[in-house]
């Protein structure tokens, strides 16, 4: 299908784009990589008036490191991270997780700042950046402000930006020592985007068992979540093989899991659980050979 016309603007500059975004109001939309955007415009379930195009604005795609923090610039796409040597080393979470994205035309388009915004149900961004504890930025032209990632997703489709913000940037910590990351994820077979992902950081403490951990869950409910029971069911304890089972088990307590012709909320809540086991168990692996000096 055809869009609907709509008025293009390519500005150089943030501040340039943030008039525009105050200016354009409800009538306009941010388009960076287009490949969730252009979709729904497409079949008209978005008909934005004005499209404002950040991916002219050089200073919005970089990877930067600064001290033991790790920031991204929102327009950076999933294939320059998931190439990216800087987070091979430092936050290796972010590359796996970018390898997942759909394929090599998407992920070359693809942003992680649109998918932020964008907050698919399923997209794969949002449990990686949960389990990292990162904070969002938000600019416009009534300033700037950084959001937890746990206050990010609000609900389907819906984040804590407001209307005449932009994305900037993402920042997270590095990976800390005797730590190790995972992100697991069940394709769904049509679409490729996550029936299931699980997002883990383990930290673990001197004498080897759990100091903190941290999952983020992807595909279940209308957004992505944190798994506080699976964490707090870990935290401090050994990593036993039974421990680990019992408390991925609680991997989608309070969620109202999605139900469709693929994957019934039964089914769906099932995989939470065994890929939350898996992806525990990967992290656990990383974080002993890492601290092993393996
Ligand atoms: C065939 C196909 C397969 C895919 N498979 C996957 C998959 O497996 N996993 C996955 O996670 N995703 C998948 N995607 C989605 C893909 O990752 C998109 O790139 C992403 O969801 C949106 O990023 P974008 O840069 O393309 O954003 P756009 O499509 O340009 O924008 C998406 C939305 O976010 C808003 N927006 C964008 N950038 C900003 C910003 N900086 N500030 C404020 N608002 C902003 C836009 O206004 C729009 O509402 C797939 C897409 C396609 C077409």
């Amino acid at each position: 299908m055809i869009t609907e016309p709509f008025g293009y603007h390519a500005p150089k500059s943030l501040s340039e784009a943030v008039r525009l975004v105050a200016q354009f109001g409800a009538d306009g939309k941010v388009l960076a990589g287009g490949h969730s955007l252009i979709p729904l415009m497409k079949l008209r379930l978005a008909s934005p008036k004005h499209l404002v195009d950040i991916g002219g604005i050089s200073d919005l795609s970089y990877i930067r490191e600064d001290g033991d923090e790790i920031q991204i610039g929102a327009t950076t796409t999933h294939f320059r991270i998931e190439s990216s040597d800087l987070l091979k080393t430092k936050c290796p979470l972010l590359p796996e997780t970018a390898g997942e994205i759909g394929d090599a035309q998407v992920r070359n388009k693809g942003t992680m700042g649109g998918s932020l915004a964008h907050s698919d149900p399923a997209g794969d961004w949002p449990a990686a950046i949960l389990a990292l504890d990162a904070e969002i930025q938000a600019v416009s032209a009534r300033g700037e402000r950084w959001i937890p990632a746990r206050e990010f997703f609000v609900d389907l489709l819906a984040t804590a930006l407001k209307g005449d913000e932009i994305l900037t940037a993402i920042r997270l910590p590095a990976l800390p020592s005797r730590a190790g990351d995972a992100y697991l994820k069940l394709h769904h077979p049509a679409s490729g985007f996550a029936v299931v992902g699980a997002a883990a950081r383990l930290v673990l403490g001197e004498n080897g068992s759990i100091e903190r951990a941290a999952l983020g869950i992807t595909g279940i409910g209308p957004k992505a979540y944190r798994a506080a029971a699976v964490e707090s069911a870990l935290a401090g304890k050994s990593p036993t093989t039974k421990r680990l089972e019992e408390a991925s088990a609680h991997a989608a307590d309070g969620v109202d899991a999605n139900s469709d012709l693929y994957a019934s909320a039964e089914y769906r809540s099932h995989l939470a659980r065994v890929y939350t086991r898996r992806a525990i168990e990967k992290a656990l692996e990383r974080a002993q050979e890492r601290t092993d000096g393996r």
